[in-house]
């Protein structure tokens, strides 16, 4: 097939991981075929459903850190395979117009879509809309992934990132020949690279020799970032602490206020995760499936300091259940972890090891190439 080739990623900014697979996507896409794709995204809640759910980006942060008992309820009792199907539906009503002229503008030729409640809507929209094209579902929760990612089954290809996921998948009728079990989209960037972990700290201004512990809270800095930070300086462990607080400001704010015990270095949002995590030598994050599939890659062991509830609890089981870190929810737990894992190399080794045995480095490329035999039938 040749001639400019036009694909439509569906995401939302809720959270930073959704966009950072659909950039993961189309970094692979690129690589393997340089001149002749032109990528668009859609942002779903902002751009095609009316207030107050188009705000979905802002408020996901907030309501995820403050009320995350709600959250988990919501998730819950919607994760059944009756209710998956009205809340998608009723999202699919309502989005359903504004998506569809989006789509005839556009005009693509093939579309993907990265978010579980976008997952309807996009379908019938793209159905009704460039009728003949393909839809394909890239699922971007590891563990247990809501039931609302599947639903409608009648999808093109669904690329989950796990066999739990598949489990899932199966339930709500989605047919053996449309799934492809790959893994998580994750920027080639988290991949081997030759600098090594001194020259990386050197370069990013950091003591070249100091164990460093890395501190993250997904896109929107959520979680206990920084209680779990305090707690680490506090007890004076022989670490450089590096705390990303991604784009929740009022929490970089309030870090900057503190007088630190240890060197401690304070970012907003970053655009090079991939050089903090290779200056790293263990992380402390929320169980975001985006985080922790780039953290497996680079071979870091996770301290997850807790979990949207639902949502990212099988993220926990497979990071647990793989050796790859610990469940360390007080910050009690996470200094004696952190330090026994500080004074214990060979302890930090295993831990490495088995995260790299977890990680899918190429599932990025492997997912390129999916959509691109798609787009080429
Ligand atoms: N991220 C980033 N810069 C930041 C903070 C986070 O690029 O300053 C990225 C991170 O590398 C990951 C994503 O945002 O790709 C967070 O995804 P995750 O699924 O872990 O959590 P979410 O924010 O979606 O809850």
């Amino acid at each position: 097939m040749t001639g400019q080739r036009r694909i439509l990623f569906i995401f939302s900014d809720t959270g930073g991981g959704h966009r950072s697979a659909v950039e993961a996507m189309i970094e692979a896409l690129r690589q393997l075929r340089p001149d002749s794709l032109e990528t668009h995204l859609l942002d779903f809640f902002t751009e095609c459903t009316p207030f107050p759910l188009n705000r979905a980006g802002p408020l996901y942060g907030p309501w995820v850190n403050y009320a995350a008992w709600a959250w988990g309820l919501g998730w819950h009792v919607t994760d059944n395979p009756v209710m998956a199907r009205l809340l998608s539906g009723f999202l699919d009503r309502i989005a359903r117009p504004a998506l569809s002229d989006r789509l005839k503008v556009l005009a693509p030729n093939l579309v993907v879509c990265d978010h579980p409640l976008a997952i309807c809507a996009g379908l019938h929209a793209t159905r009704a809309a460039c009728p003949g094209i393909p839809f394909i579902s890239v699922i971007t929760d590891l563990g247990n992934p809501h039931l609302a990612w599947f639903y409608p089954p009648e999808v093109d290809c669904c690329i989950v990132p796990t066999g739990s996921a598949v489990e899932r998948a199966r339930r709500m009728g989605v047919p053996e020949e449309k799934l492809a079990i790959v893994g998580l989209p994750v920027s080639l960037q988290f991949g081997p690279n030759s600098r090594s972990r001194r020259q990386v700290r050197a370069d990013l201004g950091l003591d070249p020799e100091g164990v460093t512990v890395l501190v993250v809270g997904g896109g929107e800095g959520m979680g206990r970032v920084y209680p779990m930070a305090r707690a680490i300086a506090r007890a004076r462990l022989p670490v450089q602490i590096v705390i990303i607080a991604g784009r929740n400001r009022s929490l970089k704010n309030r870090l900057e206020e503190v007088g630190w015990e240890v060197p401690t270095r304070i970012l907003g949002f970053v655009k090079n995760m991939p050089d903090w995590m290779r200056a790293a030598d263990v992380i402390v994050t929320k169980a975001g499936p985006g985080t922790i599939s780039e953290a497996l890659i680079a071979g870091l062991p996770i301290l997850l300091s807790g979990y949207v509830p639902g949502q990212e609890e099988g993220n926990v089981r497979l990071v647990v259940d793989g050796g790859a870190g610990y469940l360390t929810e007080t910050p009690e737990a996470l200094v004696a972890t952190l330090r026994n894992l500080v004074e214990n190399d060979d302890r930090r080794a295993r831990l490495a090891e088995a995260a790299r045995r977890l990680g899918r480095p190429d599932a990025s490329l492997a997912i390129a190439r999916i959509i691109l035999d798609h787009l080429d039938r």
